[in-house]
């Protein structure tokens, strides 16, 4: 496998050029059989090489889904009120009305830097991001969210690319 992308305006660039190639790939995985287990395999060799600490691109770009799980626990660890939390560090997703974590100009609330500062208790959404190595259900039942996150984060648009490799997938010719 080459060296991972992780340059985030490349990654921008090429995952945001590769949009309609990365969906007709998410329909290919979907007809054609492939190893969940190896495809796991695969993303975690790339988080390996991937250091997050030094990306946080996610928490800087993408909304953070909240539990009520992690609620309780971030709301312990903070030394207040599950409903003191809720009111002051949550609100409303605008796109499906669920609970995530509120957002200043720079990212997550609890962004710093590049640092989380509620990272040993940090959401499960958070431990498990971006999916591709941890998660519920198949790689191939989460595809459709990893269109977009190709486009900001460099564990997804080079696990994509190293499966369109040994799936033999034909890229679009502007791509190649
Ligand atoms: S809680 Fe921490 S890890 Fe999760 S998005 Fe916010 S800053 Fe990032
Ligand atoms: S999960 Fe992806 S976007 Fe988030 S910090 Fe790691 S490499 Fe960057």
């Amino acid at each position: 496998m080459p060296p991972p992308i992780t340059d985030l305006v490349q990654i921008d660039r090429l995952g945001t050029k590769k949009l309609a190639e990365n969906e007709r790939f998410r329909k290919h995985m979907k007809r054609h059989n492939f190893s969940d287990l190896k495809f796991r395999r695969v993303a975690e060799e790339i988080e390996g090489q991937i250091d997050c600490r030094a990306c946080g691109n996610c928490c800087k770009v993408a909304e953070t889904d909240i539990t009520k799980r992690d609620a309780t626990r971030i709301s312990k660890a903070m030394g207040m009120s599950e409903h003191e939390f809720v009111s002051t560090y949550t609100t409303a997703s605008a796109f499906d009305d669920e609970m995530i974590l509120r957002r200043t100009e720079k990212g997550c609330i609890f962004l710093n830097g590049n640092d989380c500062t509620i990272y040993e208790d940090r959401p499960d959404t958070c431990r498990n991001f971006p999916h591709l190595v941890r998660g519920n259900g198949s790689i191939e039942s989460r595809m459709w969210q990893m269109i977009d996150r190709a486009t900001y984060c460099p564990i997804v648009y080079n696990s994509l690319e190293a499966y369109k490799d040994i799936m033999g997938f034909q890229r679009n010719p502007v791509n190649r």
